[in-house]
Formats: structure tokens, C-alpha cells, sequence
């Protein structure tokens, strides 16, 4: 196995002794026809569907904090991010690349756990690992992962095709990652935002099941903050946007974190990154629908806001004001982006 001691090390294993001991734990699946072990992979995708691909890399020091967070946890982050994009626009994840480079020194426990993570996670969507890339570095932990996906070309939803009028609907409850590492930071180690913030639950079957009943009509997943990424589909779809501040779904963690007296305890809601969660927007007549879908999964679902003909995004309060300091500045929003675990 590839755990031995504590001081084993990526240095005594050597490069194809580690990328062997993936192979070895790598489960095919029937599309995959060449693997890990030659120039390139191959694979099948079904007849009549695109392949879509993504790309995220993670560097130490930026992304994650190897004091913060454990291999296993990185290893199903770092393909969760993957999974998120491949969801957002509507597509099945079908295989992936990893690329790695770690100093010689790194301890194989923390490999060994990172792989596992990681291949638990493609487990769980049906994915294989199909190839990579096995570097030393003389710096940090780099990691980068490429995921190709599969849909049919009418059912992808892209970021540029809201209209005025569609309803905006937002998964789970935003900030809570945010808030987990809040809490990282301040040593807590234990509780549902933390774990969120550590192992978020990539919105796979779910921008799977708004593509299949066509209910979509844009979406993005939540990777930079709630408004920030409204704003990419806004801008994209040359529309604007009316979001109502009571409706944006919060935790009970939230809530009792923050409270709700003022309304700077949106912030991290609002433009706190790393959710991973679904905002897409749909027809308003199909309201229903959307609420129906859901009902098959363990997932909140919660309208936010409509789609409007005036540019920007409008913020407002229950008694109808505009809220200043959130939608007017969205895109130099003043809480810094962050994203080290
Ligand atoms: P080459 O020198 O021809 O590029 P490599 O020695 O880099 O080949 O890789 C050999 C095989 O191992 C290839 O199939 C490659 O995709 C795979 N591989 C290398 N590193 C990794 C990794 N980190 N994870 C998964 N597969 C890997
Ligand atoms: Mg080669």
C-alpha cells in the first residue's frame, strides 16, 4: 500500500512509483479505452454529445493552506471545483486529468490521502482519472486537474442566455464556506461551514436534472461570490438584475454567526467566495417546475430576484429601497477575495 511511516517520502517511491501506485488504484469505466500508462488516453463519448472541458489549478499558499485543511479533504476539493463548472453548464463529468507537482520531502501520507480524496470523489460521479502529469517542485504543492464532460449541444446551458423577465434561483445557502474558513482561521476546526468550506458538494445531478428539462436558461456556479457571479451572467447576456436581500437564503450557522440586525452581515452571502453552489436563471411561467425538481433532491433551492432590460444589478430591501454598498459595487466588492483553507 502506499502508506508506510510518517517519513516515507515522495523521494523514496521516485515518480513512477507514485504514478504506478495511481494507476493501481484508478477504477476504469467502459468509455475509457486507453489509461493511465501510455502517450495519451483514450475514450468514447456517447453518440450525439459535445465534450466539454475545464480546467482549475490550486497552488499552496493561494488556494489552500496545508495547516488548514488535510490531503483527503484537498484531494475531493481540488476535483469538486472541477465538477462544479462541468455542472454549471449543464454537462455529465465524464473523465479527468491531474497534474501535480510536490517538493521531493512531501510526506506520501498526504499523498496517499490526497489521491484518495480525490478518486473517492470521481467514484462517486462515475468518473475515471485517466492520465496527468508528475513534476518535483522546488516550490509549494501545485495542483492542476482537468475534467471533460458530455452533454448534447442543446441542453448545455451557457452564462449568455438569460432574458428580462426569468426568475434568478440560487442552491444551498451562500457564505457558508466563507464563513467556515472565517472560522478556520480563528482555529475552529469542526461544524457544517467548516466542512463546507473543506469538502463542498459539488451541484452535479442537480445542473444535470435544470439541463435535461431544458429549465435552465442561463447558469454559473458560485466560485467568486453571489453578485460577482451574477454579474458574469448579467454582463454576458447584455441584461441586468433585481435581487431582493431577504430572500437570499442564509444558514442557521450564518444566521446565529452574524446575525441579521445589519445588514453588513450579508457580506459574506453576498460576495464570499468558493460555494460551489448553482445561480441560473429560468423562465418565470416555469417556476413550479423548478420547485418540483428539487423536491427530488436533498438540495434547497431559493428565488432571489428576476432578470431585468437595465444593466447592473439592483440590491434591494424588504421595503422596496435600493441597498447601497453591495449591488453598486459589486465588481470592486470590498470584501477581498480570498480563498486559502
Ligand atoms: P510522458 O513522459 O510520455 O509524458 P509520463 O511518464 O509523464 O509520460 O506519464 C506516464 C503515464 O502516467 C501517462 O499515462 C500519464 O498520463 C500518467 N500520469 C503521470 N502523472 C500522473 C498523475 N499525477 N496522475 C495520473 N496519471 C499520471
Ligand atoms: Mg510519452
Amino acid at each position: 500500500m502506499m502508506r508506510k511511516s510518517e517519513n516515507y517520502r515522495l523521494a523514496d517511491l521516485g515518480e513512477f512509483g507514485f504514478i504506478d501506485q495511481i494507476a493501481r488504484r484508478v477504477r476504469p469505466t467502459p468509455d475509457i479505452k486507453i489509461g493511465i500508462g501510455d502517450d495519451a488516453a483514450a475514450f468514447r463519448i456517447p453518440p450525439g454529445c459535445l465534450a466539454l472541458t475545464t480546467t482549475d489549478m490550486l497552488l499552496e499558499g493561494v488556494h489552500f493552506d496545508l495547516s488548514l485543511c488535510d490531503g483527503y479533504s484537498l484531494g475531493r476539493k481540488s476535483l469538486a471545483v472541477n465538477f462544479s463548472d462541468i455542472a454549471a453548464m449543464g454537462a455529465k463529468p465524464h473523465s479527468c486529468l491531474l497534474s501535480l507537482a510536490f517538493p521531493e520531502t512531501t510526506p506520501m501520507t498526504l499523498l496517499s490521502d490526497f489521491v484518495a480524496g480525490l478518486l473517492e470523489i470521481g467514484g462517486e460521479y462515475g468518473v475515471a482519472l485517466i492520465g496527468g502529469d508528475t513534476c518535483a517542485s522546488r516550490g509549494g504543492v501545485v495542483i492542476g486537474i482537468t475534467l471533460y464532460g458530455v452533454q448534447e449541444p442543446d441542453k448545455i446551458v451557457q452564462r449568455c442566455t438569460a432574458r428580462p423577465g426569468d426568475l434568478i434561483f440560487v442552491t444551498g445557502s451562500p457564505g457558508d464556506s466563507a464563513l467556515g474558513l472565517k472560522l478556520l482561521r480563528d482555529g475552529i476546526r469542526e461544524g457544517r461551514a467548516v466542512a463546507r468550506h473543506l469538502d463542498p458538494t459539488p451541484r452535479v445531478r442537480e445542473g444535470l436534472a435544470l439541463a435535461e428539462s431544458e429549465l435552465a436558461s442561463a447558469m454559473i456556479d458560485i466560485s467568486d461570490g453571489l453578485l460577482s457571479d451574477l454579474g458574469h451572467i448579467t454582463k454576458k447576456s447584455s441584461v441586468g438584475a433585481r435581487v431582493y436581500l431577504e430572500k437570499i437564503p442564509l444558514s442557521q450557522e450564518y444566521r446565529a454567526y452574524f446575525g441579521l440586525e445589519e445588514k453588513e452581515g450579508y457580506a459574506l452571502a453576498l460576495g464570499g467566495g468558493e460555494d460551489y453552489e448553482l445561480l441560473f436563471t429560468a423562465p418565470a411561467h416555469r417556476r413550479s417546475e423548478v420547485e418540483a425538481l428539487f423536491g427530488q433532491f436533498d438540495t434547497a433551492v431559493s428565488e432571489i430576484g428576476e432578470i431585468t432590460t437595465v444593466p447592473g444589478i439592483r440590491l434591494l430591501s424588504s421595503s422596496g429601497e435600493v441597498v447601497h454598498g453591495f449591488a453598486a459595487g459589486f465588481d470592486h466588492f470590498s470584501v477581498r477575495r480570498e480563498h486559502t483553507s
